[in-house]
């Protein structure tokens, strides 16, 4: 018999059929694509092992209870939940297109029309959570997901709210391939974790989708936290010649230093690079 880690939840295994196809590998959690028996229709199941959660057990229930009344076009919703001696299994919406992280690798950077239109949607879901009192804290491309393989597939966030329980503060320091580089200075100063910390991520998505590299750099950790917490961060000519002004301001409007001073999603929602950017299109098709 083939070994699949910890045994099942029986009434998972009854309405489900667990395929062999692994989705992703988070920092803590294995995604699989499993098929509602009934429909036949694909959802994702992510496995959290409960040794990782590190007798923080009770605090997952009352987030579940909130993540469950998350329904967003831009949010990944949970959709049923399953639970073991060893293990939580958490049914969502399945995302077929992979995530951004992936397709920024392919492309490079993107255009200026279609980084606005992805930071935009990434803003409107970050608006919702923000607004149910759910800050995801770990905002970066690798939880961002396409609904499908089309050319202008919405982008969904995955992986909220659970960060709080899940994330010890070291941990939030050493996510996966050891770059925080999407982390707000008040979270390496462990002096906060607001919804501003989101909104400097999303400043950092948005000037890494514009150029294809990062605004904070060192050569090891230590120097890359002192990057971050310095705020410091330049355009490149070589790469930010053709970007515009808007842009650019749109970008410094976010990566503030102070939290307080950041705006909301909401604002952000109403930069003028938005606008600016939706009118090209419509008379450039
Ligand atoms: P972790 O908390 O361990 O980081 P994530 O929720 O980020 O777990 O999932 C890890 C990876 O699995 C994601 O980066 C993504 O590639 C994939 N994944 C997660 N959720 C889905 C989903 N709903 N549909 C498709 N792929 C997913
Ligand atoms: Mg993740």
């Amino acid at each position: 018999e083939k070994k699949r880690g910890p045994r099942m939840h029986p009434e998972l295994l009854e309405l489900y059929e667990v395929t062999d196809r692994v989705l992703g590998v988070g920092t803590f959690a294995t995604v699989k694509e499993i098929k509602l028996k009934s429909t036949g229709k694909s959802y994702a199941l992510k496995i959290i092992l409960k040794k990782t959660l590190q007798g923080k057990g009770a605090m997952l229930d009352t987030e579940i209870s909130v993540l469950s009344k998350v329904r967003h076009p831009n949010c990944v919703s949970l959709l049923e939940l399953f639970e073991t001696e060893d293990a939580v299994y958490l049914v969502t919406d399945l995302a077929q297109g992979g995530e951004l992280f992936e397709q920024l690798l392919e492309k490079g950077f993107y255009t200026e029309s279609d980084a606005a239109r992805l930071v935009y949607e990434i803003l409107l879901g970050v608006e919702y959570l923000h607004n149910m009192d759910v800050v995801h804290r770990d905002l970066k491309p690798e939880n961002l997901l396409f609904k499908d393989k089309s050319e202008n597939a919405t982008l969904m966030i995955t992986d909220f709210g659970l960060s709080k329980i899940l994330t010890n503060n070291n941990d939030v320091l050493m996510t996966a391939c050891g770059t925080p580089g999407y982390v707000a200075p008040e979270v390496l100063e462990q002096i906060g974790h607001g919804k501003p910390v989101d909104i400097w991520s999303v400043g950092v998505i948005a000037y890494t989708l514009l150029c294809g590299y990062t605004p904070f750099w060192g050569e090891d950790q230590p120097a890359l936290f002192e990057s971050i917490i310095a705020a410091q961060y330049e355009y490149e000519e070589e790469y930010w010649n053709d970007i515009s002004a808007l842009a650019k301001s749109f970008i410094d409007s976010l990566l503030v230093r102070t939290a307080e001073r950041r705006p909301t999603a909401t604002q952000a929602l109403s930069h003028p690079w938005f606008r600016a950017m939706l009118e090209q299109d419509m008379v450039t098709p």
